[in-house]
């Protein structure tokens, strides 16, 4: 059991002057506590629910440190947009620093870091490799060193995330005045993988409860899902609704098929361009568009208090998720419904989704000796991953241990490869310029595509000098240059053995599809157990144990059982008629039609058979 603790303090002058700056009259439970840890140098830790007010505690905490800059790492590139227009129109000097940053609008923010002009920068966890930034952060005095989606740290975590690894490295090595890290969902094992990454000691953890009143938690075990959602939908107090799907295709045929029904539906996902994206996102936000049915990458920065329900039409895989998503509902405090669909078939497909998400040994081994070049080459990310058929999160853990190991350096980020076209006759791009740079540019006039490797080899420099060198000439206005597969130089150093490391990870994704079942397993539990939900989730989340909530599914005795899967026979076509696979996994998610780098590479998904045995089970293949 935690010790609880003592979460409101009585209010300073200056904290109370400062909340007032921030249109607020009082704290919310823990924001207060985690404030005062920070100025008073200690590193923190808040464990809150999505809405609570994390933002808030380190905002206040970068402005109550002046001279100083506060930094924040978010993998949420529109939550940093919204929050930077919102600090700056309160007069806060906040700026974000990501890849979207114009050349221009990059220096300027430099040169100003460099002079201490910047109180709270958002950053990309990526960017912190970034040179120049740390060039410039180097001269200014340090604030908060803030960690949002923290549990993307841990293994343990839902959502691991192999560049977050770097961090407590990263800052430790600068002088911060304090780490704050939050999360909105930890288990009491990312909480201790993250109190020890952090060197945070157990005052200053701050938790509160995910128990949310407001929210009314139901499950429906349905044999047709879609009925049960449209009866459900046409509850004008259900809506406005966010419906979530498994996939963008689901998302799409389920939005068209509620639109059959009458319900007033649009898909909403991340393969949308972003006008049409911002356009629904609009009308959703005005009221104008009741229900959007969303991939779970919705939601993400977009915050409308006013949601009424929010439905899972695919079973939701973990604890961790269902909490998260199901939070995006009533957050004006109005009662609002959570409702899962449960049924056999879609639990199935969850579970093999799970086993298709973990790399396979043969797949991990070839990218780890991708990785671990004889000589320096530059590799590109995306060949790597489709000709290994591997997701992306494995190079990026094999580069991160390959680096800490000092087996291989990275000695330049850019592109594989270029294409060049001058925009005024050459003669005159040429005119003024001095010997080198006339052969420098001849040599590109007649070499208008290629690998930038080349145009390093032709230019006698290194592929950093040669791929800055392009950007300069297009900056000047006088080229268009295309760039495409982004790459990394990678430079061996000494030692490296690519099948301990291939096992090492092997053995890591093992462990993560074991604890990914084992999310989900406890998730169902909860949801068609006979008990209380709120209180199954609290004290999977804190440990406590809560009195039953009184009006969940579960406490109104609406006991449920699964729908069982509907098992067809399983006739597979002739293996003649299937692509050639080198590798089982690879044939068992053709099957399955379970998308992967290399199956999207050959074009798969447009084969007759893909996915012809969707209804099977992941081990029965
Ligand atoms: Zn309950």
């Amino acid at each position: 059991m935690l010790k609880p603790k003592v979460l409101n303090m009585e209010m300073s002058q200056q904290e109370s002057q400062m909340l007032r700056v921030f249109g607020r009259a009082v704290f919310r439970p823990g924001q207060q506590a985690l404030l005062r840890s920070a100025l008073a140098g200690r590193n923190c830790l808040g464990i809150m629910p999505t809405g609570h007010g994390k933002s808030l505690c380190y905002q206040m905490a970068a402005a109550m440190l002046p001279g100083r800059t506060s930094l924040v790492v978010s993998p949420l590139i529109a939550l940093m947009r919204e929050q930077v227009s919102y600090l700056q129109g309160l007069g806060m000097a906040a700026y974000r620093y990501d890849s979207t940053l114009e050349d221009a609008e990059r220096e300027a923010l430099l040169a100003s870091l460099e002079q201490g002009g910047v109180q709270l920068l958002y950053v990309a966890p990526e960017s912190l490799e970034n040179t120049a930034l740390q060039q410039a952060l180097a001269s200014a005095k340090l604030g908060v060193f803030v960690v949002d989606e923290a549990h993307c740290i841990s293994e343990w975590g839902h959502s691991f995330r192999p560049d977050y690894l770097k961090l407590p490295r990263w800052c430790s090595r600068r002088a911060f005045h304090a780490i704050m890290a939050f999360t909105a969902t930890a288990t009491l094992r990312v909480r201790a993988d993250l109190c020890a990454a952090f060197r945070i000691a157990e005052e200053d953890v701050v938790s509160i409860s995910p128990y949310r009143p407001n929210i009314f938690r139901r499950v429906l075990g349905a044999q047709n899902r879609l009925s049960a959602l449209c009866a459900f939908l046409q509850d004008a107090s259900h809506v406005p609704a966010i419906v979530y799907a498994r996939t963008r295709k689901g998302s799409e045929e389920l939005a068209a098929a509620l639109q059959s029904a009458g319900v007033d539906a649009a898909a909403y996902h991340a393969g949308q361009p972003a006008e049409l994206r911002e356009q629904l996102q609009d009308d959703f936000l005005a009221n104008r568009r009741s229900v959007l049915v969303a991939t779970i990458a919705f939601g993400m920065g977009v915050d409308k208090p006013d949601v009424r329900s929010v439905v899972h039409f695919n079973a939701p895989t973990s604890p961790e998720s269902y909490l998260q998503e199901s939070g995006r509902a009533g957050r004006d405090g109005a009662p609002a419904v959570s409702l899962v669909l449960l049924d056999g078939n879609d639990v199935q497909d969850a579970r093999n989704r799970i086993y298709a998400a973990e790399p396979d040994a043969e797949g991990i081994l070839r990218a780890s000796r991708w990785l671990l070049p004889a000589a320096p080459s530059v590799v590109s990310l995306w060949e790597l991953g489709t000709t290994c058929d591997v997701p992306e999160d494995v190079p990026l853990r094999l580069l991160t241990s390959l680096q800490q190991s000092g087996y291989i350096s990275v000695e330049g980020r850019g592109y594989k490869y270029y294409k060049a076209k001058p925009l005024f006759p050459i003669n005159t791009i040429l005119d003024g310029r001095g010997a080198e740079e006339i052969a420098q540019l001849r040599w590109l006039d007649a070499h208008r595509e290629g690998e930038v490797a080349d145009v390093a080899d032709a230019w006698g420099c290194s592929y950093a000098v040669a791929m800055q060198l392009l950007r300069e000439y297009e900056q000047a206005g006088e080229w268009k240059m295309t760039f495409r597969q982004q790459a990394l130089y990678l430079v061996p150093q000494v030692g490296g053995d690519a099948r301990a490391l291939a096992a090492e990870l092997s053995a890591a994704y093992a462990r993560r599809r074991e604890a990914d079942l084992e999310r989900m397993h406890t998730l169902l539990d909860m949801l068609a157990g006979s008990g209380c939900i709120n209180a199954a989730l609290t004290h999977y989340f804190t440990g406590d144990s809560p009195i039953p909530c009184g009006h969940c599914t579960g406490c109104l005795g609406e006991k449920l059982s699964i729908p069982a899967p509907v098992s067809l026979p399983l006739s597979l076509p002739a293996e003649s008629d299937l692509p050639e696979f080198s590798r089982d996994s690879q044939r068992r998610r053709f099957l399955l039609g379970i998308a992967s780098p290399g199956l999207m590479a050959r074009r798969l998904w447009a084969h007759p058979h893909y996915g012809c045995a969707a209804a099977a089970s992941w081990q029965e293949l």
